[in-house]
């Protein structure tokens, strides 16, 4: 095994994979490495869309493969609030580059797809330590075939994901108690209910606000990835276990008893951390450390989206060690290129969903009267929920978004999936 390399990957999640693939693609001489074998199972609601989503399975040349794979796309979504009632938004058509696809697969797609854009991969490689030697990233310590090894590298990539602790000597980690959320899904089969195509969030309970709900995603004939998501603080609040919401929406609301009523789990529950964010955040770089995907908190805090977030921050990390690496300096102030590069991709949506989640879903009566608004708005169902969102604080609530949230609308781009 090499033991020098410039740069180590940590984690083939998305933001892993995508890290690695850019760099090897930048010719730059990369080690991605993972401490499960692959293909890996992940927590997550599984849908994925947006404009930076077709750019990589494109670049990666996968795309026609991930269409293939997906077991459907996006064409819109119905919401509900405390009174159950549904507000529909249909785009009529699916959203191009949205995917409905298992975790385990699209995943498991991207790492080989960074594998054949260049980059070395290593399963069963758990890092235990960064190595930092005068408060600089110098490669990491790992468990790989039963025993320590050390590999050094000039830049360590973080993208372990949301678990993550080995940020923590360089600052790198979100313990901000209002945007930790905990999500968990299940698969079930015998759901009632449910639009192909249309994915549903409801937010039933005083419990869900702001920015927490459950989630149907249709996956085929009556079977649907079913989840919870909600603030860790509020989890606290309501004295349940993740993994008690699903009866509870079963046995005490009316579209839970529906799609849940006769619905038989496959396998089991799976749950996980999501650490959110308004917009980029600004510990995501050290000496020789760059943070993407969730282990950088690149997880809208309205929808809990991080998959096109996960993506987007592996691109732009790489775009920024390609420059800096010839140069031979990877000092914080160099480093900080990557933040600002990443918040130019990825903040004019964060910020987008940062102003929902504060003016549209803090409260069961706001979203109501958001629910109803849409319902009345000119071409329902036929409108996309952000033109819908966008109507409501800028009309109803004269939320200024320009001057508020520093949201310039011309700059938005994607928007696809949730
Ligand atoms: C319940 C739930 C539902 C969600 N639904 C959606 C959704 O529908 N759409 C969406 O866009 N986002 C969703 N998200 C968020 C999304 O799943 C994450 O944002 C995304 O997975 C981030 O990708 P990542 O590559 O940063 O991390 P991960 O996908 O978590 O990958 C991290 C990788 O690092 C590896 N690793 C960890 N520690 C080490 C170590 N010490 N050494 C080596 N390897 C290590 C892990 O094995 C893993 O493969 C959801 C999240 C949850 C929890």
């Amino acid at each position: 095994m090499v033991n020098r390399r410039q740069v180590i990957v940590v984690g083939s999640g998305p933001s892993g994979s995508s890290a690695a693939f850019y760099l090897a693609r930048g010719g730059v001489d990369v080690l991605l490495v993972d401490k499960e074998s692959w293909p890996r199972d992940k927590a997550c609601g599984d849908a994925q869309g947006g404009v930076f989503v077709t750019k990589v399975y494109k670049d990666m040349g996968i795309y026609d493969e991930a269409l293939r794979l997906r077991s459907g796309g996006i064409r819109g979504a119905r919401f509900s609030g405390v009174k159950e009632e549904l507000a529909t938004f249909d785009n009529g058509a699916e959203q191009p580059g949205t995917f409905l696809t298992q975790r385990r697969v699209i995943d498991d797609l991207l790492r080989r797809g960074a594998i054949n854009g260049g980059a070395d991969f290593l399963e069963n490689f758990e890092v235990t330590e960064i190595i930092r030697e005068r408060d600089y990233a110098k490669g990491v310590r790992a468990i790989y075939g039963g025993k320590e090894v050390e590999i050094r590298s000039d830049i360590v990539i973080l993208a372990n994901g949301a678990h993550h602790d080995l940020g923590r000597p360089f600052g790198i980690y979100n313990d901000d108690k209002d945007y930790v959320f905990l999500g968990a899904r299940g698969y079930f089969e015998g759901v009632r209910g449910l639009v192909p195509g249309l994915i549903e969030e409801h937010y039933p309970d005083e419990i869900f606000y702001p920015g927490g709900y459950m989630w149907c995603f249709v996956e085929g004939e009556g079977t649907a990835n079913v989840g919870v998501f909600i603030p860790e603080e509020n989890l606290k609040r309501g004295n349940r276990r993740l993994e008690d919401y699903f009866t509870w929406w079963r046995d005490n609301t009316k579209i839970g008893q529906e799609r849940l009523g006769e619905a038989r789990l496959l396998g089991e529950i799976k749950g996980w951390r999501l650490p959110t964010c308004r917009k980029v955040p600004d510990n995501i770089y050290g000496n020789g450390i760059l943070a993407v995907g969730d282990a950088g908190s690149h997880i809208n805090c309205y929808s809990g989206a991080g998959f096109e977030y996960a993506l987007q921050s592996g691109y732009a990390a790489a775009r920024t060690v390609i420059d800096v690496l010839p140069k031979g300096d990877v000092s914080k102030e160099v480093l900080k290129a990557y933040k600002d590069l990443d918040a130019s991709i990825s903040d004019p949506l964060l910020k987008m969903n940062t102003a929902v989640r504060d003016k549209l879903c803090g409260d069961p009566q706001t979203y109501e009267e958001f629910l109803s608004f849409a319902r009345s708005m000119p071409n329902y169902p036929h409108l996309n929920q952000y033109m819908a969102y966008i109507a409501f604080m800028t009309q109803a609530k004269k939320v200024d978004i320009k001057a508020e949230y520093g949201l310039d609308l011309s700059a938005m781009s994607g928007g696809g999936g949730h």
